[in-house]
């Protein structure tokens, strides 16, 4: 049968409705990194982030700096901060 209305699911509702106007969309954009003198690690001159050595810190340098306005952001940071047995 090929006459079934889909209709969409409670997600898929609130995916449209936070997705209208709120955010600026997301575009991948390389960090600029710079070394921090003394501490071994470096930042980005452009966004802030600090390239550290977590899962976290991966998710971001790889989506480059507008990571925030990456739709999966927010659920990245929940996950990532959480320890390991949490998740
Ligand atoms: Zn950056």
């Amino acid at each position: 049968m090929s006459n079934q209305i889909r209709t969409l699911t409670q997600s898929e509702v609130l995916e449209v409705i936070n997705s209208k106007g709120k955010k600026e969309p997301y575009k991948m954009v390389g960090h600029s990194w710079t070394p921090l003198k003394h501490v071994g690690k470096s930042y980005c001159t452009r966004c802030g982030l600090v390239a550290l050595n977590n899962e976290f810190t991966d998710w971001c340098v790889e989506r480059g700096c507008f990571h925030t306005d990456h739709p999966q952001y927010e659920s990245a940071r929940a996950k990532f901060t959480k320890p390991k047995w949490e998740r």
